[in-house]
Parts: C-alpha cells; sequence; structure tokens
C-alpha cells in the first residue's frame, strides 16, 4: 500500500521540493504551511509520517510533537525534525520530546530518503509484533471462552456450538446424534475427603479416560464441577451408544492414581437421543442428565436412556405417587392380556399380562408413566405380584374352559427380581391359581441381569427348577451383546420393537434383527417378534422364521372379556401367502 507522509514546513519552496520528491518516490505526499493546519491535517489524514519544520510561526515543530504524542491515535505516527541551524540543546528538546530523527537543512535526497526508509521500516516491524500480539491473544481469549481451564476440555459454550455444526452437516437419517451426560457418583466425598487438589486431579484423569473412550467418535466437554456430557456424532444405533456408554462406565470404574494414592469412582450416565428426546442441545443436556440423576439414584456404575417417563413434572410425579400408593387397594388396577401368536399356525398360544391404571381422575395412565415411579418407590413389588397372581389366575380359568394349553407371560420388574423370596412368593401363586409352571413365561430386561450377572444367574436357575420359563425382553436395547446373553438360561427371545418398526425401509435395522435371529437360532432361543405392526413387518418376521409374534396387526392390549372373545372365536392371524408354501 502506498505511505502517506505529511510535510509541515512554512517555506512553501522547501516544502513544495520535498513533496515533489517524495511523489517522484512513489509516496503519497501532502503539505501544511504552518503547525495549526499541519496538526488538522493529521488527525484527519493519519499519515505513515510526519517530516515537520522545528522553527514556525504561531504553533512551532515543538508544540505540533507536543500535541501529536497526546493524542492516542497519533502518538505513534513516526516524526522526524527539519531544522536549519542544528543547535544541540535544540535537538535535545526535540529528542526528549519524542521525535524520532532529525535534518539539517539543507539536506540531501539520499538523506531524506533514507531517513525516512529507516523509520517507516521500524514503524513496520512494530506493527507487525503488535498484530502478532494480537492475534495471540484473540487466539488465548477464544480458547479461554470455549474450554475450561481445568481439564483444557470444551466447555457448553463450545459444545453448543459444535452441535450447530454436526446439526448442520449431519444429512443422513441413519446417523443418530446422541448426548450422554457423565456424572461421578460420589465426587463431593472424594473432595471433602481428600481435598480440592485431588478432586482437580481426578477431574483431569477422568477427562483424558473419557477423551480416549469417546476418541474420534464424538466430543467430550465438562460442563461444571463432575458434569461432562459426550456428543456422538457417528452412531447409527443406540446400541453402539449403549456400547461406548458401557466403555466409559469400565474405564472410569478402574483405579485412578493420584498424587500417590490409589482412588477408586464410578460413574452415572444418561443418554439422549435426537430428535427422539429432543432436537435442541438444552433440551437434550437436560434429558441426559435426568437419566443420569436416575442411574445415580439405583445406585450407580450405570447407564439409563432418557424416557418420556422420567420428565413428569416433580409435583404431578408426587401426586401421581401419592395416588398410586392406594391404586392397589381401591382397585384401580387391571391386566390387560396381549395376544402371542404363533406363526407357523397363525393361532394364539399365549398372552403377555400388561398392568393397566384406571386412575379416577385422569383415565387411563399407561405403564410407561407409573411403572418407573412404582420402581423407584418400591410399590413395584406387590404390584407386580399382584400381576402374577392376577393374569395366572385368570390363564387357569380359560385352560379350564377349553384352551389347556394358554400360557401366560408375565413381566418382572428389577425390584422384584431383586427380592429374596421371589422364589418362595411365585411357588405361592402356582399352588393358590392350581396353574402349571410350564404355562408361566416371566419375562427380564437386559438391565436387571448385567450388573450382577453370577447373582442373576443362580437366581434364574431356582425359577427354572420350578418349571417356568424366561424370556429376554426388549432384546436389543440394552447391553445387547447376545455372546455375553449366552451364559443366562433364557428359552425365549423378545425382539424390540424398534428393530421391527419399518424393517422392510430400514435397511441397517433389518441387518440387525437378522443378526440377532441368526444367533439366537444357534442358542436355540424361541423368538418372539414384538411390536408387529404392518403386513411387511409380519412378511420379514416369517421369511426370517421367527416362532412368534405379538402387535397392533394382531391385536392390542385388551381387557379380560375381549381376550376371552379372541378366543371363543377362534381368531387367527392370517399368514403371508409365500410363508405358507414354504412351509
Ligand atoms: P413390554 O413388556 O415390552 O410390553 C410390550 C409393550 O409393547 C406393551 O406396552 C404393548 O402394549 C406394546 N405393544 C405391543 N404391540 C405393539 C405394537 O404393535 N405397536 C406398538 N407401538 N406397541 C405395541 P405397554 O402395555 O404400554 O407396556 C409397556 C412396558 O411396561 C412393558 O413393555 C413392560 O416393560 C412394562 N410393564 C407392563 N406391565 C407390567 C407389569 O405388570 N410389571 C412390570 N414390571 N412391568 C410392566
Ligand atoms: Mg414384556
Ligand atoms: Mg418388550
Amino acid at each position: 500500500m502506498m505511505k502517506t507522509i505529511l510535510v509541515i514546513e512554512d517555506e512553501e519552496f522547501v516544502r513544495e521540493n520535498i513533496l515533489e520528491l517524495l511523489d517522484a518516490e512513489g509516496f503519497e505526499a501532502f503539505g501544511a504551511e504552518n503547525g495549526k493546519i499541519g496538526f488538522e491535517l493529521a488527525k484527519v489524514k493519519v499519515p505513515d509520517l510526519i517530516l515537520c519544520d522545528v522553527m514556525m510561526p504561531g504553533l512551532d515543530g515543538y508544540g505540533v510533537l507536543t500535541a501529536l504524542r497526546q493524542d492516542s491515535v497519533l502518538a505513534s505516527i513516526p516524526f522526524i525534525f527539519l531544522t536549519a541551524k542544528a543547535s544541540k540543546s535544540d535537538l535535545r528538546q526535540g529528542m526528549e520530546l519524542g521525535a524520532d530523527d532529525y535534518l539539517t537543512k539543507p539536506f540531501t535526497r539520499a538523506e531524506l530518503l533514507g531517513a525516512i526508509g529507516i523509520r517507516l521500516k521500524k514503524q513496520a516491524a512494530v506493527e507487525d509484533r503488535y498484530h502478532a500480539e494480537l492475534q495471540q491473544m484473540k487466539a488465548k481469549l477464544n480458547y479461554l471462552i470455549h474450554n475450561d481451564s481445568l481439564t483444557n476440555l470444551p466447555n457448553r459454550f463450545s459444545l453448543r456450538e459444535q452441535f450447530k455444526q454436526i446439526q448442520k452437516t449431519d444429512s443422513s437419517p441413519e446417523q443418530l446424534v446422541t448426548v450422554l451426560s457423565v456424572g461421578l457418583d460420589r465426587f463431593n466425598q472424594i473432595n471433602t475427603h481428600l481435598g480440592n487438589s485431588i478432586g482437580d486431579l481426578l477431574l483431569k484423569a477422568v477427562a483424558e479416560r473419557l477423551s480416549v473412550c469417546v476418541g474420534n467418535q464424538g466430543i467430550v466437554a465438562r460442563l461444571n464441577d463432575d458434569q461432562f456430557a459426550v456428543i456422538l456424532a457417528t452412531i447409527k444405533h443406540r446400541n453402539e451408544a449403549s456400547q461406548i456408554a458401557q466403555d466409559i462406565l469400565t474405564r472410569l470404574s478402574e483405579t485412578f492414581e493420584l498424587g500417590g494414592q490409589e482412588i477408586f469412582v464410578t460413574a452415572s450416565l444418561g443418554i439422549a437421543l435426537c430428535p427422539r428426546d429432543g432436537t435442541e442441545i438444552e433440551q437434550l443436556l437436560n434429558h441426559a442428565h435426568i437419566a443420569m440423576m436416575k442411574a445415580k439414584q439405583q445406585g450407580g456404575d450405570h447407564y439409563e436412556f432418557y424416557a418420556a417417563a422420567y420428565n413428569i413434572g416433580s409435583s404431578d410425579r408426587l401426586a401421581l405417587q401419592t395416588s398410586l400408593r392406594y391404586a392397589l387397594e381401591r382397585e384401580e388396577l387391571e391386566v390387560y392380556y396381549q395376544p402371542q401368536v404363533n406363526l407357523k399356525t397363525g393361532e394364539i398360544f399365549g398372552a403377555e399380562a400388561l398392568v393397566r391404571w384406571q386412575h379416577p381422575e385422569r383415565g387411563l395412565v399407561l405403564p410407561s408413566k407409573f411403572i418407573p415411579i412404582a420402581e423407584e418407590t418400591g410399590l413395584i413389588v406387590p404390584i407386580g405380584e399382584w400381576v402374577l397372581y392376577t393374569a395366572c389366575k385368570q390363564v387357569k380359568v380359560w385352560q379350564n374352559s377349553g384352551f389347556p394349553s394358554l400360557q401366560i407371560a408375565v413381566n418382572l420388574s428389577s425390584r422384584q427380581f431383586g427380592q429374596l423370596d421371589l422364589r418362595h412368593r411365585l411357588v405361592q401363586i402356582i399352588i393358590n391359581t392350581g396353574i402349571e409352571p410350564k404355562y408361566i413365561e416371566l419375562e427380564l430386561t437386559e438391565s436387571m441381569l448385567v450388573q450382577n450377572t453370577e447373582v442373576a444367574i443362580r437366581r434364574l436357575n431356582a425359577l427354572k427348577a420350578l418349571g417356568v420359563k424366561i424370556a429376554i425382553d426388549d432384546f436389543g436395547t440394552g447391553y445387547s451383546s447376545l455372546s455375553y446373553l449366552q451364559q443366562f438360561p433364557f428359552d425365549v427371545l423378545k425382539i424390540d420393537r424398534c428393530f421391527i418398526r419399518n424393517i422392510t425401509e430400514n435397511t441397517s435395522n433389518a441387518a440387525i434383527t437378522e443378526a440377532i435371529i441368526a444367533m439366537a437360532k444357534n442358542l436355540n432361543l424361541k423368538l418372539i417378534a414384538e411390536g408387529v405392526e404392518t403386513e411387511e413387518e409380519l412378511s420379514f418376521v416369517c421369511q426370517h422364521q421367527c416362532d412368534g409374534m405379538q402387535g397392533y396387526l394382531f391385536s392390542r392390549p385388551v381387557p379380560v372379556q375381549e381376550f376371552h372373545q379372541l378366543l371363543l372365536t377362534n381368531k387367527r392371524l392370517p399368514l403371508p401367502t409365500s410363508h405358507k408354501l414354504a412351509e
């Protein structure tokens, strides 16, 4: 860029001469005939350099320099005095005021250009340094805005920005953006007992382990205290999220060596899926946090998916909790039965008992709303036992009225499964209802079994010894490694509805379902497809040799009388023709 030079000189001849010379050298030069005009011009033009005569009528060179050096914008402009007499004291005065150089008139062209050249070069160096510092400061500021100073992880602000970025770039509908909330169990105790500096070391170490676990599959951020968040951007199925969540839990539960001490912590993890649990980052973080708190309440070292049930407002929740206490004695609970259909014959072979709550004011409340509350309060134990008893008694009635081999599937909650006298209670129910144990199928979910494998296997075997069957419910939504589940003595595997849904359009669902079916066949498990809603889904499960199905396509869960009608009318599922031919 062309450099600009202001020449303040009252002798017109000298001024014009210098201007001409500078012009010829490629500078943009302009002149002022006295100090006052010169200073005003400097304010308007902000030149790169000023040449200024010392002796001028009115405001002289010293005056101009003094004024310039007091102006925040103009103070740093290189300033060269032009002087005729060059007395040493005059020069010193000029230098003390902050002049950069002086030229004694008359000077040669080379002297003038030399002095200007040196000043401009120095000025450029100063400016470069200034810009570099500014850049550095900006970068530092940017880093501080986006990162947590203790762990150097991105912070909440940064997470929000990166989430927007992911949403912009993520165009594939197969991609499942997942938000994990990670909290350390009992972190406060560590801080209190071992001191904040150990607490800080622990947070740093946790940050590192989290980053290693997540790798390039997503972003790890620290939100505050012991709260971390992870966004997973590359996964395609919630099973992968479960896998990563489990990896994180395992990794964090390994001993930390900090400040010469061995420290053991566990974490709780909540998972929210976009768009199911929200599309905004704050909402997803909030829901993941709720799920994480839930995992914490259940003892920690554990992950939970956010389910809509957890979102019930706390006052609403409290109200439900209170009225749920009376639901049993006021006979507001009811068991619905959903037919289970044999896929070879199309006939009903059994029913799953599903509890319903006829709330006096709210109407029908579904289990997804009140089972979590019942779990939390422990009410699930008497409720579950009542369902088991009621369903067994009912099935015995149906068996006696002409459907002798009808079987009943009942869901067991994790609390119930943990009950020490569960087996004893089951025996009581078998005796009281007169049902043969082989017609009872207990449905359990994966998450109930993985926490203490050995104990779980022992309990399952004790139940099986009575003659009841064990089904693994909602298969595929939890830990999901079938090879891991192989050690449990299951009879039946129920493939979760989320795999069956849109199976003909969703190729990754189809692939996973095929793999599950193949492995289950290998393990000799009976296979039931849950939530079959369409003919296409039915064809798929038939083609892949599932043994049974449950789903709206055949019937929703219905009250006792309706189920009885289904039996009496001998309702059958029309099977796809291709399937029948294959039989
Ligand atoms: P689950 O054991 O997996 O039960 C299957 C759920 O899928 C039922 O929901 C059923 O109504 C629903 N379903 C069946 N076919 C279809 C279909 O074609 N499409 C769709 N969209 N849904 C279908 P429900 O009755 O709301 O029960 C939800 C969950 O609550 C159950 O899942 C079970 O985990 C729990 N639950 C229900 N009754 C009891 C109980 O007595 N004790 C315990 N511990 N849990 C229960
Ligand atoms: Mg079930
Ligand atoms: Mg299920």
